[in-house]
């Protein structure tokens, strides 16, 4: 039996051996589609059918193109010589075709690559009047990739975005605006951008004959992986590629299109056979790189899709010896989530499980930062992939720096950067660089409030198991914990967001974050009565169904109900787990985390033990001297006085004095510092909780003469 073949099975068997032409691999997670078009490319250059450095074969990130040439090479033709098998990017291949043939279509003008777009989006969007805060940038940016992904023109793109309706960064006349004035800047400095190269090559094959013919002549056989994510402009330059010809082998998964955001679609692997009638069309169903109990949690998640690709979908047989059950548990807050998996983690590690055989994936890179904490804690090395890794987060590292300025200062009050202050204060730094009130809209801006909210999660923390906590300490904290995470590791245990997992596989996999608001993410659920976003919350579905089907034996799926350690409980799981949760599992009930050690409180003032109530709840010995602020103290007396009124309850229902000193002392600036002041709960917080902060913040809070209904 020919080697190109050896130890497949007759479905993608017969998708190697198809003559030269039209073929389709149709087919689920893990049934071998990478590895079926590696041996076709091997089997048509070893059988004499083509010539190694006549195939393009294409995917769509350096990653999955690094593993095809791997997978080539190891079948023997995949060097890196000119006469090997090339395995690129679409970007990558435009590149290296765009340098070759730009002297014969353009001539000598140079032209750059413009790598990073966001300056001239910066400039476009000034040009245009509208926000050029980082966030609003980024956004625009994502925008317009979307627009030239799509091939939608500056002038077509409100009509587009209103017909689609799409959530843009802000009105579709000025997105589009920007966009053009994005366009022509670009045009005065001959530069191109990623799409740019796409749309280049394109034209080129398509309005240069001489070009068209000399590539057509070099390049004859084209192979796509992952082609469900595929955009129009992609499509665009692969039909460049083929002109008349229709030697092109494409294999994808319908049911895993997670790239819509950047105008991708299926709908050229679903209609892949009505464009060449006479295509080989191959499905495989048998998969082979999980065990069957993991394959069928998957057809379960999968298997509650709807819509035109969920109609596509087929279901999966595993073939690999029984595992162990996926596990699920449901923590009661995120530190606590991130302490478990990573002793989860130690525990397969101990037992024979190599750490580079190990993924937490979640839905968007800003989780990362409490599970790389909880890892470093437990001694595990990781590496973070898709995302840089918390500390070098952008919006992290202009935080840390503002805080050392901050910290350099000589006229911060006495006392403002000690113990609960210290969160005030850091929060007041951090507002300037993004961090709202309130989630913020826009993808970019999300992450960016995420990391930020991160650090004053950080903060609070820190100050739990160190009352006295001045900023010095914290920076130096800070740069403890990013330096335990410096070292590049190479055999960790993998962090990624579930789009960087894609294609990838490991022997333990634990899916974290799963609630509402996560997976599915916010932007595909519906606010104020809206309904929810069924495609968006459809592409959700598809991000955990990649997700599941990374697992080769061991898969956890958990969940936390608060953000931060003994906060409140406010979320709730993801809709995805219904009915795929079973009955046994100890998370259809609530999970206990093993809870972290909290020291005991202690005097902010002198550091002694506290012991009294009345201390406890002050933060301090009562003898000691209190940093009370005069004017909210008594901004917050007047309050009480006046919602006792309003309620006609003595004041000492609403709150006691010795409440009201520990709120004017410790001035929380968030819920969560708020009701970590002790005889501040879930109701007093509801009932109060907005009042008291903007009280703090110096706002004035009407409270109404009229009685409360009962
Ligand atoms: P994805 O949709 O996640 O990209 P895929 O369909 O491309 O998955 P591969 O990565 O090619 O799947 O294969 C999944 C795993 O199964 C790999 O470890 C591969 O080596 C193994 N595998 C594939 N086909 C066979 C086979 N016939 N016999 C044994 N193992 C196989
Ligand atoms: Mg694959």
């Amino acid at each position: 039996m020919p080697t190109a073949v050896a130890g497949l099975d007759p479905e993608q068997t017969a998708a190697v051996l198809a003559p030269r032409g039209p073929v389709c691999v149709l087919a689920g997670a893990g049934t071998g589609k990478t590895r079926t078009i590696t041996r076709r490319i091997a089997h048509l250059v070893s059988d004499g059918h083509v010539a190694a450095g006549q195939v393009l074969a294409v995917t769509f990130t350096a990653r999955a193109a690094g593993e095809m040439r791997t997978r080539l090479r190891a079948l023997g033709i995949g060097d890196a010589s000119s006469g090997a098998v090339q395995a690129r990017t679409f970007h990558a291949a435009a590149l290296r075709q765009l340098r070759y043939f730009w002297p014969q279509v353009v001539g000598d003008m140079e032209w750059q690559l413009l790598d990073r777009k966001f300056g001239v989006v910066g400039q476009a969007a000034s040009q245009v009047g509208v926000s050029t805060s980082t966030d609003s940038i980024r956004d625009l940016a994502g925008e317009i990739e979307w627009a030239k992904g799509s091939l939608i023109a500056p002038e077509q793109y409100p009509e587009v975005a209103a017909r689609l309706r799409r959530d843009t960064p802000t009105a579709p006349e000025q997105v589009a605006a920007v966009y053009a004035a994005y366009e022509q800047i670009k045009s005065y400095s001959t530069s191109l951008d990623f799409d740019d190269l796409l749309l280049h090559t394109a034209a080129a094959l398509e309005e240069n004959s001489a070009v068209a013919e000399e590539f057509r002549d070099r390049y004859r056989c084209f192979v796509v992986d992952e082609y469900q994510d595929v955009t129009p402009l992609q499509q665009r330059v692969l039909d460049a590629w083929l002109g008349q010809r229709d030697d092109l082998t494409v294999v994808g998964d319908a049911n895993q299109t997670i790239y819509s955001f950047t105008g991708a679609s299926p709908k050229y692997l679903l209609d892949f056979s009505r464009r060449f009638p006479d295509a080989t069309v191959v499905r495989l169903e048998r998969d082979y790189r999980s065990t069957p109990q993991v394959v069928e949690l998957a057809n379960q998640v999968i298997g509650a899709a709807r819509g035109r690709i969920a109609g596509t979908r087929l279901k999966l047989i595993g073939q690999r010896p029984a595992g162990p059950a996926p596990l699920f548990a449901e923590y009661d807050d995120e530190p606590g989530e991130a302490v478990n998996v990573a002793a989860q983690i130690k525990k397969l590690i101990a037992n024979g499980t190599p750490a580079s055989e190990i993924a937490v994936l979640y839905r968007i890179n800003a989780q990362s930062e409490v599970h790389e904490q909880a890892l470093t804690e437990a001694g595990i090395p990781f590496q973070v992939r898709g995302g840089e890794g918390f500390f070098n987060r952008q919006e992290v590292r202009q935080a840390i720096h503002a805080l050392r300025q901050t910290a350099g200062r000589d006229d911060l009050p006495e006392g403002a950067d000690v113990g609960a202050n210290l969160v005030t204060l850091v929060r007041a730094v951090l507002v300037p660089l993004g961090l709202t009130d309130t989630e913020p809209t826009g993808a970019q801006a999300r992450e960016r409030w995420g990391s930020l909210r991160s650090l004053i999660q950080l903060t609070e923390e820190v100050l739990v198991h160190e009352p006295e906590l001045t900023l010095g300490g914290l920076l130096v904290e800070l740069a403890k914990r990013a330096e335990a995470r410096h070292p590049p590791v190479v055999d960790g245990v993998t962090l990624a967001s579930l789009h960087a997992a894609k294609g990838l596989e490991w022997d333990a996999v634990f899916l974290v974050g799963l609630t509402e608001g996560m997976l599915p993410i916010t932007h595909a659920l519906g606010s104020g009565g809206e309904p929810d976003d069924e495609a968006a919350v459809e592409e959700e579905r598809r991000l955990l169904y990649v997700g599941v089907t990374r697992a080769r034996e061991h898969l956890a799926m958990s969940w936390a109900l608060a953000r931060n350690e003994g906060g409140r409980k406010t979320r709730r799981r993801s809709r995805f787990m219904h009915g795929v949760v079973p009955d046994s599992s100890p998370a259809s009930k609530i999970a206990t985390p093993p809870t972290r050690e909290r020291k005991k409180p202690r005097c902010r003032v002198c550091g002694k033990g506290l012991i009294t109530t009345m201390s406890t709840k002050l933060g301090r010995c009562e003898s000691c001297p209190s940093n009370l602020d005069d004017a909210v103290f008594d901004a917050l007396r007047n309050w009480r006085s006046a919602k006792a009124k309003q309620q006609s309850v003595p004041a000492y229902i609403v709150f006691t004095d010795a409440t009201l000193t520990a709120i004017a002392e410790q001035l929380p600036a968030s819920e969560t510092a708020l009701t970590s002041i002790p005889g501040i709960g879930a109701a007093k917080l509801e009932r109060y909780g907005a009042d008291v902060l903007a009280i703090i913040r110096g706002e004035p809070v009407e409270v109404s003469d009229e009685p409360l209904p009962d």
